[in-house]
């Protein structure tokens, strides 16, 4: 496995690996969400780049970048286990030099939901993928469908510009007890993850009463509201239920829909989703 810190070595790297080649880019911390799209990456290519970078311009001022977690000799053993042959891992002065001015903005889905709590994230996250991929060029790109909204933003991106690559979106990996896997859970206390559960309970909750015909989305997110609100730890930032392709509210839910939430268990903020009708367990 090639491990390599600059822009000029990871095309060095890249001239010989073989074709096609799978790209998995990632902010580190790794777990079984990101090896979930690793595994998938090896089997669908010959060859597969793994980039670990805390992006720096995805986060808004007041968030967590300083304190997002970091560990790169663990997520190296970790990826040279998985078989991984190739990984990027620049820091932020090679990705932004200071005269760095250009940046991607993908309009319309990135206006709702994280794009209106998080002004920026999506220009952040359209502008670094934009660069990762120009410097892997990869044949295809794996997303996991935690980040929801984050999947429509980069299939927009390439489809305007018209990059060369398939999108993979994978299903989100969950603990036991339906927690989505997250390197920020790892910010939880004991009995703090204990509280995150509610977030996927709210949203079985939403799934079980769509099942049974409920289909007012008002009535889902307020009994979703009503259910978070029964955990102490729980502040609700958002729930939404927006159709799956444009993000726009819905009054009836007529799947598919894209039901998602973002909430505070403690001063950690968490996020996840689900699409009707598939159910995630
Ligand atoms: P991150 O390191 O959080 O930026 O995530 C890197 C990639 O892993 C993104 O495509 C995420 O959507 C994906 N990912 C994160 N958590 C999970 C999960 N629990 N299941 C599947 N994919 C995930």
């Amino acid at each position: 496995m090639d491990t390599v810190r600059t822009i000029a070595a990871m095309r060095l790297v890249r001239t010989q690996l073989a074709e096609p080649v799978g790209f998995v880019p990632t902010m580190g911390s790794l777990h079984e969400g990101h090896l979930s799209l690793i595994r998938r990456a090896l089997v669908d290519n010959a060859s597969v780049a793994v980039s670990i970078f805390v992006n720096p311009t995805q986060f808004g001022p007041g968030e967590d970048l300083m304190r997002y977690p970091r560990d790169i000799p663990r997520d190296l053993a970790m990826l040279a286990n998985e078989g991984a042959d190739a990984v990027f891992v620049p820091d932020a002065a090679e990705m932004y030099p200071t005269n760095f001015t250009t940046w991607v903005t993908v309009e319309k889905p990135s206006e709702r939901l994280e794009g209106a709590v998080r002004p920026g994230h999506f220009r952040g996250v359209a502008t670094i993928c934009a660069k990762l991929f120009n410097i892997i060029r990869p044949a295809r790109v794996y997303f996991g469908q935690k980040d929801a909204q984050q999947v429509l933003v980069i299939k927009r991106l390439a489809t305007d510009l018209n990059l060369d690559l398939d999108i993979v979106t994978l299903p989100t990996v969950r603990a036991p007890d339906g927690l989505a896997l997250s390197s920020r859970n790892a910010y939880l206390g004991v009995e703090e993850r204990q509280a995150a559960t509610v977030l996927s309970r709210a949203l079985r909750l939403a799934e079980t009463r769509w099942l049974a015909g409920e289909r007012r989305a008002d009535v889902l997110r307020r009994e979703m509201a009503e259910l978070i609100q029964t955990e102490p730890m729980a502040q609700i930032d958002y729930i939404s239920f927006a159709d799956g392709e444009t993000l726009t509210e819905l009054e009836t839910a007529s799947a598919p829909a894209l039901i998602s939430l973002a909430v505070y268990i403690g001063q950690n903020r968490l996020i996840d989703n689900l699409v009707l009708p598939q159910a995630p367990y």
